[in-house]
């Protein structure tokens, strides 16, 4: 099926029909010179049935650039506040994005298609309503680097860029994501209305997004204390998910926490290279709210606080309880997720010690996690096997003989068998992930008007379990200059 064109995708503009205070309706600002087209996501377009040719079309750039609409979209910002580093503040909102509309797919799927970066809103405070292109280049990576990980993310469509100049440490060129999610709303989408003491607005809000995002929910009596409780499973899941493949959102506001329980907003995050649980990837995070191993934390306190913002729907008790259940979940997901990395396929007491040892000799020697759990992979429990690759990597030859002693052993107890093991544990252990270097070379060619590596890394990472021919430099841990790339805010 060749699929629709740009004027024939099937919009059904729901949360444009909510009440006024829910958005500010407006266009997008085009650009002060003409949008071209950067990167495009054929994966992305499939799920909106959009047929991948018309991305050739001068209108596309035009459409994802900001400067041209089509029948049926109704451009809106989002109203939303949010508690940042700890601190609410009363509004904040889409203060750079600009919602298009949402498109339905013939199977049944729907998609808010939403340019980020398009100019000032009445929610932009002091911003310039733009993103630069460095910024748009890591959101698009990224959010399909984590799809292809089999992590619930927002996606992207494509880059639109310019020649537009944005001011930001240096100037640097505007540009334009596309982001895709079966819907924007944030936890902080309900907080806003909760302190705004708009209650009634709060409950249009939650049967709204129980309408359409949990409607399974709809005719339960206590709904809104059952609605609770799966953004709180489902907030577990994915923070063990992050926590299992070695990634740090960086900003864990309560603004950029979706309702849905995927991934959003992508800025300074980053993913480890070499294994350190105090990790921060966010240059502005100074005390370290947001490092690696504080995630697990912060998302049980940013539910606590949309579990405040519920307290007008729902009763007490069952959001406390529904919030009870956020650590022991996390854990058990996370413990299962490391017990597949590790290749286990029966659960035993003591993996969770297991685990935490390799962990703890892979952070005494700085080993990369991503290549450290591939190379596990090949681990062999014969009686006398050395494992070389993987022993290599450690300082402590000792302490890492003796944990492979018991790993051996701990495989041999459920007749774990090498071959069958090592297919399975590449299914889980990816080759490739979206190191801050391989972003940062992209982003450099990019700057240089060379878009090729985009293309490169987008296609890599939308697989990234495979061995890819000739790409095997992309999983080679940072050469020096790119461990400890800086990543701010100001994107
Ligand atoms: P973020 O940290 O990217 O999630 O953004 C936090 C808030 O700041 C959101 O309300 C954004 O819309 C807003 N914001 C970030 N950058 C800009 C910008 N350049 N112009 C206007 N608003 C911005
Ligand atoms: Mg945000």
């Amino acid at each position: 099926m060749a699929g629709r064109s740009l004027e024939t995708l099937s919009f059904d503009n729901t949360y444009a029909n909510l009440p006024a205070p829910f958005y500010a309706k407006l266009n997008p600002t085009p650009f002060s010179t003409p949008p071209f087209l950067i990167s495009f996501n054929r994966a992305a377009a499939e799920l909106i049935d959009l047929d991948p040719a018309e991305a050739a079309r001068p209108e596309f750039a035009g459409v994802f650039g900001g400067s041209l609409l089509v029948p049926g979209m109704d451009p809106l910002a989002m109203l939303y506040s949010g508690h940042q580093f700890g601190t609410y503040v009363p509004q904040l909102g889409d203060g750079r994005a600009i919602l298009l509309g949402e498109v339905r797919n013939d199977r049944g799927g729907k998609w808010d298609l939403q340019l980020k970066g398009a100019g000032v809103t009445p929610f932009s405070r002091d911003g310039d309503g733009r993103a630069v292109l460095r910024s748009t280049i890591r959101e698009y990576l990224c959010s399909e680097a984590m799809h292809g990980l089999g992590i619930p993310t927002t996606r992207a469509l494509c880059i639109v860029g310019s020649d537009h100049q944005v001011y930001r440490e240096q100037v640097e060129t505007g540009a334009i994501v596309t982001r895709m999610a079966p819907s924007h709303v944030r936890f902080g989408s309900f907080e806003v209305f909760y302190y705004r003491k708009q209650h009634e607005q709060l409950k249009v809000l939650a049967d709204y997004v129980i309408a359409q995002h949990y409607p399974h929910l709809a005719a339960e009596s206590d709904k809104y204390g059952r609605f609770f409780t799966e953004v709180v499973e489902r907030t577990a899941t994915l923070i063990a998910q992050w926590q299992a493949v070695g990634w740090a959102h960086g900003v864990m506001n309560t603004d950029n926490m979706s309702i849905l329980g995927i991934t959003l907003d992508y800025g300074p995050f980053g993913f480890i290279d070499d294994y350190d649980p105090g990790f921060i990837c966010n240059h502005s995070d100074h005390n370290g709210r947001y490092a690696f191993n504080q995630q697990p934390y912060i998302g049980l306190w940013n539910l606590s606080c949309l579990a405040q913002a519920l307290l007008p729907l729902a009763e007490k008790d069952a959001l406390k309880a529904a919030l009870d259940r956020y650590t022991p979940l996390c854990e058990r997901r996370y413990l299962e997720l490391m017990q597949a990395k590790a290749g286990l396929t029966e659960a035993r007491e003591d993996d969770a010690a297991l685990i935490q040892d390799l962990l703890g000799l892979m952070q005494q020697s700085h080993a990369d996690y991503t290549n450290s759990f591939r190379t596990l992979g090949a681990f062999s429990s014969a009686e006398g096997a050395l494992n070389e690759p993987l022993r290599d990597g450690f300082l402590d030859r000792a302490a890492f003989d003796a944990w492979a002693q018991r790993y051996a052993a701990r495989l041999r107890g459920e007749r774990s068998r090498d071959e069958e093991r090592r297919s399975r544990m590449n299914r889980v252990n990816p080759k490739y992930v979206l190191r801050n270097y391989l972003a940062q070379t992209a982003i450099e060619k990019a700057q240089q008007k060379d878009y090729s590596e985009i293309d490169r890394v987008l296609v890599l990472l939308q697989d990234p379990y495979s061995e890819q021919s000739g790409m095997d430099a992309y999983a080679a841990a940072p050469p020096n200059w790119g461990k400890h790339i800086s990543v701010s805010c100001s994107s």
